[in-house]
């Protein structure tokens, strides 16, 4: 309900593949729970899914194979959705950008960011070299593995296209390192930024 909305934050949370954001984000979900909050975590990836199965579609990777058209109005769609969801805090995880042959296309157009009116940006970022190993040793995924060299680079692209973001939207965009063996750390870090004054999440 709008009226018991004490803290209400929409947080971008974005960082290239295998940096741990999944991880990072649902451990900070927790800790602003544990505090009183009422925190949502939100993959971007799967609300598009949903709003894709209402139009028929029943494998996430048939979205791929739809027209421009067709996953423009999708994005769109989970978007709305999302901007429309009342929790306190609501952590949006998302990709930033997919390299394509014609170079990088934005995951978070102008045309997005206005449907979803972010109140705060988030960039997880770690050493290029703990990145590598986290794709490698995650089974769980089928994830493109690339020399240390490339992920330095695809982080540095996370940075200017956050920081785009950030003069479009006029939200503050933040960097969260995710060390190894740390995210408790990390996520302290990302519950403090949208905790908003919470004793106790802020430390
Ligand atoms: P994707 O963009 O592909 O969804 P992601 O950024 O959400 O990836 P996760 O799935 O959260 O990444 O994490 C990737 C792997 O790295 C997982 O196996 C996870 O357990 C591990 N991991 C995450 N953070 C850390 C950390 N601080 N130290 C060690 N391992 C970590
Ligand atoms: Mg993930």
């Amino acid at each position: 309900m709008e009226g018991s909305r004490i803290n209400n934050k929409r947080a971008i949370v974005v960082g290239i593949p295998g940096v741990g954001k999944t991880t990072v984000i649902t451990r900070a979900v927790e800790m602003l729970s544990m505090h009183g909050l009422n925190a949502r975590l939100v993959v971007f990836g799967t609300v598009m899914f949903e709003e894709a199965m209402k139009m028929g579609v029943r494998h996430r990777d048939e979205m791929r194979r739809m027209s421009v058209e067709e996953q423009r109005r999708l994005q769109e769609n989970a978007a709305l959705k999302i901007a429309s969801m009342s929790d306190d805090v609501i952590i949006i995880d998302t990709h930033l950008f997919i390299s394509t042959k014609e170079g990088y296309y934005p995951g978070l157009p102008l045309h997005l960011l206005n449907l979803l009116k972010p109140t705060n940006l988030i960039l997880v970022a770690a050493e290029p070299r703990e990145i590598l190993g986290r794709r490698m040793n995650d089974k769980t995924r089928q994830r493109d593995l690339v020399d240390e060299g490339e992920i330095a680079h695809e982080l540095e692209i996370a940075r200017i296209m956050l920081a785009a973001c950030s003069i479009l939207t006029g939200a503050p965009f933040a960097i969260v390192m995710n060390r190894e063996g740390r995210v408790d750390e990390a996520s302290q870090e990302l519950a403090s930024l949208l905790a908003d004054g919470r004793r106790g999440v802020e430390q």
